[in-house]
């Protein structure tokens, strides 16, 4: 935790002042500030906005700083996309604190302060991504705050033996229990989500789940996982990502459901993806349901798109949700940021005392301006750490 004055930022669209951060907190935002005792940054006259919080990535599957990645396999079967991705890191022998190291301060550079990472376990990987992502976490403590998520990627019931492992990875440190389309992937909703929340209960920790499956199918899983949340009283606890069944045309059906995810204050976690039905911003809103954003995977065998910017990524939530007012880009941007914190059950993120010391120093003329241009970032800052400067992390990258 450490100390720092930036002189001379405009905070959000607001008047120029300084910000002082001390023992790692925002200490006080005023024109003027006098600290002779900290190291000084000058701002410019650019713009401070909160440091941006990526809720949904894998830190342990990008192929960054690898030949760029000729993918056959396309995006019609989930199984096939999950096969071909376990065979591929068995045979490049891609390790997993290398390549989030790669994918993390290549996060940082554009801003991110704070990041979930999903990380597969299976029974031919076992814990291997997971002490690679832990031992980056550690590495990088100062540098950006890396929570972790033991994610069955290659199936749960499916595959004798994944349950063991994630009792293993939760002992070992995850953060979280991950799961995956209870219905889709394993066959087998019952098993799959009495398995996780045995073991979210076992060791006292929430859980992220993945669920893609769309439509009513999709609705019946979450039925399933709100009445597991609910019987355990794992209200706040539950985290469902994805969740492109709730993008489905039925608004009575959709409504309902929310109502009912408000109500156990399950946080949604989406990429804002223009390739699937989406749950929509202004629809949750509505709900007070608590939303963060991702990139998700970034240039992996899944798909060659994405890199690490979450400014960016603030621009597709407001793009898939039409977000054009400016006070609904800023709305997108939260989400990229102090709201993101919130659903990740965090200290928000914002620029107000009392609040983590984490900024970035933007060039652009609005905030609005700079989300829809991923503006450049001038600085960098976390917990009072400067950890990027002009697009290039302090750290550098193996
Ligand atoms: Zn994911």
């Amino acid at each position: 935790m450490s100390n720092l004055l930036i002189k001379n930022a405009r905070i959000l669209d607001g008047d120029a002042a300084d910000i002082l951060i001390r023992n790692g907190a925002i200490a006080k935002i005023a024109p003027g500030i006098a600290a002779p005792d900290v190291a000084t940054e000058d701002a410019g006259g650019s713009i401070a906005i909160p440091g941006l919080v990526d809720a949904h990535t894998h830190l342990d599957k990008s192929l960054l700083g690898w030949p760029w990645y000729k993918n056959d396999v396309g995006g019609a079967s989930l199984t096939a996309m999950i096969e071909n991705e376990r065979n591929m890191k068995t045979r490049l022998g891609l390790d997993p604190h290398v390549q989030s190291m790669r994918h993390a301060l290549k996060s940082v550079a554009f801003g991110a302060t704070l990041i979930r990472s999903h990380v597969d376990i299976d029974t031919e990987g076992r814990l291997r991504a997971l002490e690679g992502v832990l031992e980056t976490a550690e590495r990088l403590a100062d540098v950006v705050e890396i929570e972790t998520v033991a994610f069955p990627q290659s199936g749960l019931m499916i595959r004798e033996g994944t349950v063991e492992l994630m009792d293993q990875a939760l002992a070992m440190g995850a953060d979280l229990v991950g799961g995956l389309d209870p219905c889709g992937v394993d066959r087998d909703p019952k098993g799959h989500l009495d398995a996780i929340f045995g073991l979210a209960e076992k060791h006292g920790k929430g859980i992220d789940i993945h669920l893609h499956e769309r439509g009513e199918l999709g609705m019946f899983s979450m039925e399933m996982i709100l009445d597991r949340a609910e019987a355990l009283g794992m209200k706040g606890l539950v985290t469902i990502s994805h969740a492109f069944c709730l993008g489905m045309p039925d608004h009575l059906r959709v409504e309902a459901m929310l109502a009912r995810l408000a109500a156990l204050d399950v946080r949604i976690m989406t990429t804002a993806p223009t390739s699937s039905p989406a749950p929509m911003v202004k629809q949750l809103d509505a709900h007070g349901i608590k939303i963060g954003a991702g990139n998700d995977g970034i240039q992996d065998t899944w798909g060659p798109y994405g890199n690490g910017d979450m400014l960016e990524r603030a621009k597709f939530v407001g793009l898939r949700n039409n977000l054009r007012m400016d006070v609904e880009v800023k709305r997108a941007l939260d989400i990229c940021t102090g709201g993101g914190a919130e659903a990740m059950a965090k200290p928000r993120r914002a620029l107000e005392v009392g609040a983590p010391g984490d900024l970035v120093l933007v060039d652009g003329e609005t905030v609005v301006q700079a989300v829809v241009t991923h503006a450049p970032r001038r600085l960098v800052v976390k917990g009072g750490h400067v950890t990027a400067r002009d697009g290039r992390t302090l750290v550098g990258a193996p």
